[in-house]
């Protein structure tokens, strides 16, 4: 069993995590962040103020982070940034600053005031593990974030014929009535979704 606390030491070894946000014309726009410290289960990371990052975050907020281990971990964040209040930004800034001296490299002296500093305090979790047989996945909702569901459940218009436990790649599939879809170890690949004769089988 995963948990919170271990996702984000995780995050932490991986270091460098993969950031997204919308864009004004709602593109998708990644880019690598490894200035994070982590507070508790609070990411605060920096960027600079005229970058589009800043303006995406501070015209949107939502964001989504993904960290990938050397054990075939996916381990991605969802949830809404803030902007950290002005009186705690440079406190901040000088934790991120001093964990992390090459920043000093990147914006040296004063010209380390053009930072600007974001939290991301709710936000839900899902982790994904691929070297586990069957694959493992589980999420965690952190602060006030709901978790949304994903991937496919049986409905009790299963007539159990079997169809989708033959085609799972996962055999994560139990039969009964009506059969049941282990979401903790599914792929969400969709294979039982369009092999079952009697259209049983929902997407969330
Ligand atoms: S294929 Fe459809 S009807 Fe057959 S057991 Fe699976 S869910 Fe039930
Ligand atoms: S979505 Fe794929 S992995 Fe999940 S239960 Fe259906 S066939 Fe199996």
């Amino acid at each position: 069993m995963m948990d919170i606390e271990t996702c984000l030491k995780k995050l932490g070894y991986v270091g460098v995590l993969d950031f997204a946000t919308v864009d004004e014309d709602g593109a998708p726009q990644v880019r690598n962040i490894s200035a994070i410290h982590y507070e508790g289960t609070t990411l605060y990371f920096l960027t600079a103020r005229g970058k589009p990052f800043a303006r995406q975050l501070k015209a949107d907020g939502r964001i989504q982070i993904l960290g990938y281990t050397k054990y075939k971990e996916t381990i991605r964040l969802s949830g809404r940034t803030v902007e950290v209040p002005e009186e705690e930004q440079i406190k901040w800034r000088d934790v991120i600053y001093a964990e992390q001296p090459y920043l000093e490299n990147v914006y040296p002296g004063e010209t380390k005031n053009i930072d600007t500093m974001f939290m991301l305090k709710d936000y839900t979790i899902e982790y994904f593990c691929l070297s586990t047989r069957p694959i493992t996945r589980e999420y965690f909702a952190v602060g006030n974030a709901e978790i949304r569901k994903k991937g496919y459940c049986i409905s009790e218009d299963c007539i159990g014929c079997g169809t989708c436990q033959g085609v799972c790649p996962q055999g994560c599939i139990e039969e009964g009535s009506p059969f049941v879809i282990h979401e903790n170890h599914c792929l969400q690949c969709g294979n039982c979704f369009e092999n079952c004769p009697v259209e049983a089988i929902r997407r969330y």
